[in-house]
C-alpha cells in the first residue's frame, strides 16, 4: 500500500503539471485535476487493454488492434501540452478527439452498432462537457449520435460493416467497454456534482460577504454623515463662539491700552501699570489662540475663502522682519534675510502668507537662544521658495511628524519653558495647502530646523491637499 508522505508527493507532483493561471481558481482546478485523471485512467487502461489485445489470433487483427490502441494512446497523451500551455478547451477536446477516433474505427471494424465499442461514444459529450465547457459538450453529444445514427441508417440500409472481432474476445471486450463506461460515468457525474456543490457553497458564501460588506458600507456611510454633521455643528459653534469671544476680548485690550495710558499720565502707579500689562499681554494670547482656532475651524468647514492679489513676496519678508527685531534682540538672536531679488511679484492671498511667515519666524525666534534665525527668498519661473531657518533646539526625528497637528507641542509637559498653544503649524500646514503649496521641515536635536513653504508663483484652487513631507536633517 502507498503511505501518505508517497501519496502526497504523487499528488503534487501531478499538480505541478496544471499551470498556475488553472490553478487559481477552484473550479479550472478541478477541471484540470479530471482531465489528467482522464488521461492517466486512459494510459493504464489502455495499457493493459493491450494484453487481451495481443492474444487475438489473427495476425493482422492483432496487428491493427494493438496500433490502434497504442497509437491513440499516445497521441492522447499530447493533452498535457496543451493543458501545460492553459488551455484546457483545447486539452479536453483534443483527448475527446483520439477517443472518437479510436471508437470510430473500432466500431467501423467491429460490426457497427453492434460493435462492443459503440457504448464509449457516450463518454465523449460527458468529458468534453467537463473539462472543455458546456459547448464543446454539445458538440461532442451531436458528433456521437450523428456517428451512431450513420452506423445504424447505413446498415439498415443494407451497407455490411466487418466484424473482426474474435468470437471468444467479443465478450470479454463488451463486458471491458460497458463497466469501463460505467465506472467512467459515474465518476465523471459525482465529478461534476461535487464541483456544482463546490461553486453552489462559494457562491452562497460571495452573497454572504456582500451582503456583510452592503451592511458595512451602509453604516460606514451613515457614521461618516453624522461625523460630517457633528463636525459642521462643531464648525459652527466654533465660529460663532471665536465672535462671540473675541468682541468682549477686544475690549480687554482697548480698555486696558488705555487705563495703561491714563494711570502713565497720572503717573506714580507703576506698579498698577505692570499688572494692567500682564491683563493686556494675556489678553493678546487669547486673542490669537481664538483667531487660530477660528481659522482652523474655517479651513476644515471650507469657509476660509483666500483673497489673491498681486504682492511682491522679499517686500513682504522685509516687513515681518522688522517686525521681528525687538524679539530677536531679546533672544540674543542674529535675524538675517538672504532674498533672490529676481523674484518679483506673486499672485496670492498675501495676508495669509505674512500670517504663515509670521508663525515660521515667530517659533524659528521663540526656539532659538544666541543664534541665528534666517529668512531666504529663491524661486524659478512656476515656484517661490520662503525657507525659515534657525540654530535653535531643533525637534527629534520621531516628534517631526506630529508637529503639525493641532494642539500638539514636542513638549508638551506643565513645566515647559516655551509658550505656545499647538495651533501654529496646523493652520500654516492647512493655509499652504489650500494656497496649493506644501510646507517641509528638517531639523536636527541641538542643531536647528529649516521650514520650507513651497508655493506656485500663482493661486489656482488645487485638486486635492497637498501633504505635509517631513525628514530629518
Ligand atoms: P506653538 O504655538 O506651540 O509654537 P506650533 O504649531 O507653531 O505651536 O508648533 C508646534 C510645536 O512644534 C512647538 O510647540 C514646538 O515644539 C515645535 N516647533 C515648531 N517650530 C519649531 C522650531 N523652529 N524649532 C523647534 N521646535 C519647533
Amino acid at each position: 500500500m502507498t503511505d501518505r508522505p508517497t501519496l502526497r508527493r504523487w499528488l503534487s507532483w501531478i499538480e505541478g503539471l496544471i499551470p498556475a493561471k488553472l490553478r487559481r481558481d477552484p473550479v479550472t482546478r478541478r477541471r484540470s485535476l479530471l482531465a489528467l485523471g482522464i488521461l492517466g485512467a486512459n494510459t493504464l487502461v489502455g495499457t493493459a487493454l493491450l494484453v487481451p489485445l495481443s492474444l487475438i489470433r489473427q495476425p493482422d487483427l492483432r496487428a491493427i488492434a494493438l496500433t490502434n490502441t497504442g497509437g491513440c494512446l499516445l497521441l492522447m497523451l499530447l493533452g498535457v501540452l496543451f493543458l501545460r500551455r492553459g488551455s484546457l478547451w483545447l486539452a479536453g477536446n483534443w483527448i475527446c478527439g483520439i477517443l472518437y477516433a479510436g471508437f470510430v474505427y473500432a466500431i467501423l471494424r467491429g460490426g457497427g452498432v453492434r460493435a462492443p465499442f459503440a457504448i464509449c461514444l457516450a463518454l465523449l459529450p460527458i468529458l468534453a462537457g467537463i473539462i472543455s465547457g458546456r459547448r464543446s459538450g454539445l458538440a461532442w453529444g451531436f458528433i456521437s449520435v450523428a456517428t451512431i445514427t450513420g452506423c445504424y441508417v447505413a446498415q439498415a440500409g443494407g451497407v455490411e460493416l466487418p466484424d473482426l472481432n474474435d468470437p471468444d474476445t467479443t465478450v470479454m471486450l463488451a463486458f471491458g467497454a460497458l463497466a469501463g463506461t460505467s465506472i467512467l460515468v459515474t465518476w465523471m457525474t459525482s465529478f461534476s456534482e461535487a464541483t456544482k456543490e463546490a461553486a453552489i457553497v462559494q457562491i452562497e458564501q460571495a452573497s454572504a460577504q456582500l451582503a456583510s460588506a452592503i451592511q458595512e458600507e451602509e453604516k460606514a456611510r451613515h457614521a461618516a454623515d453624522q461625523a460630517i454633521a457633528a463636525n459642521a455643528a462643531k464648525s459652527a459653534f466654533l465660529a460663532t463662539m471665536s465672535h462671540e469671544l473675541r468682541t468682549p476680548l477686544n475690549a480687554i485690550l482697548g480698555y486696558s491700552e488705555l487705563v495703561v495710558d491714563e494711570l502713565r499720565d497720572r503717573g506714580g502707579h507703576d506698579d498698577l501699570i505692570d499688572d494692567i500689562r500682564k491683563v493686556h499681554a494675556s489678553g493678546r494670547h487669547l486673542l490669537g489662540l481664538i483667531t487660530d482656532v477660528l481659522d482652523l475651524t474655517r479651513i476644515e468647514a471650507s469657509r476660509l475663502e483666500l483673497s489673491p492679489t498681486e504682492f511682491e513676496p522679499a517686500k513682504l519678508l522685509r516687513e515681518v522682519a522688522e517686525i521681528f527685531i525687538p524679539l530677536a534682540l531679546r533672544n540674543n538672536d542674529v535675524l538675517t534675510l538672504d532674498l533672490a531679488d529676481d523674484i518679483g511679484e506673486v499672485h496670492h492671498d498675501a495676508t495669509r502668507v505674512r500670517q504663515v511667515v509670521i508663525n515660521l519666524v515667530g517659533n524659528a525666534i521663540k526656539f532659538t537662544r544666541d543664534g541665528t534665525v534666517t529668512v531666504r527668498l529663491r524661486g524659478d519661473p512656476d515656484l517661490f521658495e520662503i525657507f525659515v531657518e534657525d540654530t535653535g533646539i531643533g525637534i527629534p526625528i520621531d516628534k517631526i511628524e506630529r508637529i503639525f497637528e493641532p494642539f500638539t507641542q514636542v513638549d508638551a509637559s506643565s513645566t515647559r519653558r516655551y509658550e505656545g498653544t499647538g495651533l501654529g503649524l496646523a493652520v500654516c500646514r492647512r493655509l499652504v495647502s489650500l494656497m496649493g503649496g506644501a510646507i517641509e521641515v528638517r531639523s536636527s536635536v541641538g542643531r536647528g530646523s529649516s521650514f520650507t513653504v513651497r508655493l506656485p508663483r500663482r493661486y489656482t484652487i488645487p485638486e486635492r491637499p497637498v501633504s505635509v513631507t517631513t525628514s530629518a536633517f
